[in-house]
């Protein structure tokens, strides 16, 4: 085939992540970058967990009540399905909830030489790392960790404090079900614990023995 397509460089991808605690504007942040992608004419396409129900389907929204249209898909590997050939920009909220799949696909997309941004919790009600957005976070060329506000005492907030007493990890928010908190004042053990400033020599590095050899 004679033209000038095979000098043209390569259409190269990434993968970029946003990630955070409830409320910290990761929906936000994700709607702002597909807005600006559209303003520069590129071809968007959006996507969500179907489980996440709790604005309806069609679409994503912000807690700040903004909102983009979306597709619902139940596991990643449909957004393959539902993929336009001329797609060049691929955004997924709530990425957290499709598993190891996701990481999968998103690679592919990437390879493929899209642009795809994922948003995402990086940790579960109990503050840990909520998979696969340790796995995501590794191979993306691209990370933005967002900080809520703090509602007990206005610092940076980091974790996702669950109000209801349930011992199910996933649990889509209900309003009221949870609230962004901070380290000093985040109860993984679920929020009727005390409040209290945490005691120096409970910490690992304090007593000196959770500090393994080679670190030391
Ligand atoms: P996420 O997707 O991370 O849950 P959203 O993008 O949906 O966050 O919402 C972020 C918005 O939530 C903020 O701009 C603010 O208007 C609102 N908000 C409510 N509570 C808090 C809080 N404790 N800290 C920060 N923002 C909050
Ligand atoms: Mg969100
Ligand atoms: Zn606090």
């Amino acid at each position: 085939m004679a033209g000038p397509m095979h000098v043209l460089p390569k259409n190269v991808g990434w993968i970029e992540v946003i990630c955070g605690p409830m409320f910290s504007g990761k929906t936000e942040e994700l709607i702002r970058r597909l807005k600006r992608a559209e303003l520069g004419q590129q071809r968007v396409q959006i996507f969500k967990p179907s489980i996440d129900r709790r604005y309806g389907e069609g679409q994503i929204v912000s807690h700040s009540e903004q909102r983009l249209d979306s597709t619902s898909i139940e596991r990643a590997e449909e957004l393959l399905e539902h993929l336009r050939p001329d797609t060049q920009v691929v955004g997924i909220d709530e990425v957290q909830f499709f598993g190891a799949d996701a990481v999968r696909i998103v690679e592919r997309l990437a390879d493929r030489g899209l642009r795809v941004i994922v948003a995402g919790l990086d940790q579960d009600y109990r503050g840990v790392p909520f998979d696969p957005m340790p796995q995501l976070l590794a191979v993306a060329e691209y990370i933005t960790k967002e900080l809520a506000v703090c509602v007990v005492c206005g610092n940076p907030a980091h974790r996702s404090q669950r109000l209801a007493a349930d011992g199910r990890r996933i649990l889509v928010g209900a309003r009221g079900a949870y609230e962004a908190r901070c380290r000093a004042c985040f109860r993984p053990e679920g929020d009727a614990a005390p409040v209290e400033a945490p005691a120096q020599a409970d910490l690992p590095l304090a007593a000196g023995s959770a500090v393994p050899e080679a670190a030391r």
